[in-house]
């Protein structure tokens, strides 16, 4: 039997694993957290559950982009709410749903992909116009794709070391097989002992990476505000989503985000100005919680806090998942476009690269 060392438990981490256990791989994956899911997790305050970096997909229609992806990989019988009003976006005071912005206006309004050509917000956003799709929490995604592992998943275990084949982890333990990555590629490479082209490292070393998210995570006053499926942003830089609907329909929580770059000097006060700036809010929030990019960078190790990973300004800034390491490949949000849909389809092409077109088209048809 074939082994695969996959260092990161992410959404791309685990797609790539699930899809090498179906072609029969043992699987181990190594995740420095104490818990898989990397930007995919969900917590829990005052008995509330909130999201980190998951709140909805597109492309869950039959025969829809991410929908090909997730009904082969046992995705789809999670209970997902579909939500059939498009997004929120207000301008200057004014409200329009997404169907009613196209390229270049919806993508400057739109927070989850700043930086996206024409076509690619086509390839991202073009779903969104079909609604989108919601889960109690993100984590359920995780938790689907841990128990179709052929293999294990440790947790708490860093890697700090990359040769040929192998792995080294921070407790001294060493893992042999196809290694996936779905680390950031320039601390992939930063650990890699061993010789690389040096045009190679050097193109990792100037992509840039994409800002930081703060996000506001507030408990809201019992029946106060109602409970709205779609997210809201407001003038392109600022994202809410309310969740934890109660039975009389009332939200009990809601979610701000916004872009920011490190560091944060005073996280109470951007967060008062968000809760402020979004009309009715500020008497119905009771309590909140902030994340900075310091938070993601401590919880996933991503540089710098970046939310999105390396910035895709162009074709030029894609990352290839075959490396010029025989045995070592890439995948995750660094690769290939941001979000759920940007992943899967990575991962597709992470395992296509190891396993061949045909074996992985058997695999998503049976
Ligand atoms: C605030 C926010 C909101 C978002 N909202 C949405 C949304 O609504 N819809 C959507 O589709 N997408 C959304 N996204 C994007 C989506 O969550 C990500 O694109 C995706 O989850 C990234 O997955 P990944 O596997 O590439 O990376 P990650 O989730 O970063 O996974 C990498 C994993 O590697 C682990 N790791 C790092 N270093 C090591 C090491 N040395 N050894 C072992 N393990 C290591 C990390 O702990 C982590 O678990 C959002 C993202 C953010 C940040």
């Amino acid at each position: 039997m074939s082994d695969a060392v996959v260092i990161g438990a992410g959404l791309g981490g685990l797609l790539s694993g699930v899809i090498l256990s179906r072609a029969g791989y043992h699987v181990t994956i190594l995740e420095k957290g104490a818990r898989p899911g990397g930007c995919l997790q969900t917590f829990t305050r005052d008995g509330l559950r909130f999201d980190t970096g998951f709140h909805s997909v597109a492309g869950l229609e039959e025969g829809g982009p991410l929908e090909r992806i997730f009904r082969p990989l046992g995705l789809m019988d999670l209970p997902w709410e579909h939500v059939e009003e498009t997004d929120e976006i207000v301008l200057d005071g004014v409200s329009h749903r997404l169907t009613e912005l196209s390229y270049p206006v919806g993508n400057a309004l739109r927070l989850s992909s700043p930086d996206a050509t024409e076509e690619e917000y086509e390839h991202v956003m073009g779903p969104y116009r079909k609604g989108s799709w919601r889960l109690p929490a993100g984590d359920l995604i995780v938790d689907r794709l841990a128990e179709q592992i052929r293999g294990e998943i440790r947790t708490g275990c860093a890697v700090t070391a990359i040769e040929p084949g192998l792995v080294r982890c921070e407790d001294g333990s060493t893992c042999e097989g196809t290694i996936v990555s779905d680390i950031h590629p320039r601390l992939t490479f930063g650990m890699f002992r061993g010789h690389v082209r040096p045009s190679y490292l050097h193109r990792l070393q100037v992509l840039e990476d994409g800002p930081g998210i703060f996000t506001v995570y507030c408990r809201l006053q019992p029946e106060t505000l109602p409970y709205r499926p779609w997210s809201t942003t407001y003038d392109g830089n600022l994202m809410l989503h309310y969740g934890n609907p109660d039975s009389q329909g009332f939200a009990r929580s809601a979610d701000l985000l916004t872009f920011c770059d490190v560091p944060v000097p005073d996280r109470n006060a951007l967060a008062d100005r968000m809760i402020q700036r979004i009309p009715g809010l500020a008497p119905a929030v009771m309590k909140y919680w902030t994340s900075t990019p310091a938070t993601w960078e401590r919880y996933t190790g991503t540089p710098g806090g970046t939310a999105f990973g390396i910035r895709k300004k162009d074709a030029s800034c894609y990352v290839h998942p075959r490396t010029p390491v025989p045995g070592l490949f890439l995948t995750g949000q660094n690769c290939g476009l941001h979000g759920v849909l940007g992943v899967s389809e990575t991962a597709l092409l992470t395992c296509r690269e190891i396993l061949g077109e045909t074996t992985l088209n058997q695999i998503l048809q049976s």
